[in-house]
């Protein structure tokens, strides 16, 4: 049971609420809260009040969430460089907590990977266009730290081949339609380029051409031999 804790004294120790012992017109033996409003009511009618307009209230703070979003999103863009500096400081400055904050995040995305990577792909798509501006335009102010992001990726693969290849082979299984659509898409998008430029590299390259024409038609005459002799191709 609460200690009795009359008005004034509650008001003398500038307490928020205090307790007389006696009941509310409810009924509820209940603290007060100064201006005398039992807290057990109170609480109920916010109870009630946020039953009765729970749709219109979680709008709202929606609604409060992405306009407080969209400020920190400015503010960060307006220091960006400056926040950038503080965060490297930081990092460098606690390498321990970082390293620890990486494995927490590390975790998290594990446990709703689905999630996680769900929202990245909309953010991506969202952006698309956007994004690939900003990469294109990273890698042509960066080409020394872009090849040797290039190198590292190399590497990574080259010690985990078989997830690689496993990863990839998921990859296009689960999109192989699209995956398709978007290379034709791509080539009948390309095809003049492509072409044009094949055309520039075998006319300054006259003897590779040739060479490589040779080799790639002689690779070919080779297989098709191979396969009638082992009749795959009946004729
Ligand atoms: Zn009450």
């Amino acid at each position: 049971m609460t200690k009795i804790t009359p008005r004034k004294e509650a008001l003398a120790r500038g307490l928020k609420r205090y307790f007389s012992g006696n009941p509310c017109p409810h009924g509820h033996v209940a603290e007060r809260w100064i201006n005398g409003e039992c807290v057990e009511c109170v609480r109920e009618r916010s109870r009630e009040y946020y039953a009765a307009n729970r749709a219109k209230l979680q709008e709202r703070s929606r609604e409060w969430a992405k306009k407080y979003r969209e400020r920190e999103r400015k503010r960060y863009a307006a220091n960006r460089e400056k926040n950038r500096e503080r965060v490297r400081k930081w990092r460098a400055e606690n390498p321990e907590k970082y390293r620890k904050l990486k494995e927490r995040e590390r975790k998290r995305r594990g446990e709703n990977s689905e999630k996680y990577r769900e929202r990245e792909r909309k953010r991506y798509a969202a952006n698309r266009e956007k994004n690939r501006e900003w990469v294109r335009k990273w890698r042509a102010e960066n080409p020394e730290k872009y090849r040797n992001l290039k190198e590292k990726e190399r590497k990574r693969r080259g010690e985990n081949l078989e997830k690689y290849r496993e990863m990839e082979r998921k990859r296009y299984a689960a999109n192989r339609e699209k995956i398709r659509e978007r290379s034709r898409e791509y080539y009948a998008d390309n095809r003049a380029k492509h072409q044009e430029r094949s055309r520039k590299w075998r006319a300054a390259n006259l003897e590779q051409a040739r060479a490589s024409s040779r080799k790639s038609s002689s690779k070919y005459l080779r297989n098709l031999r191979e396969d009638r002799r082992n009749e795959i191709i009946p004729y």
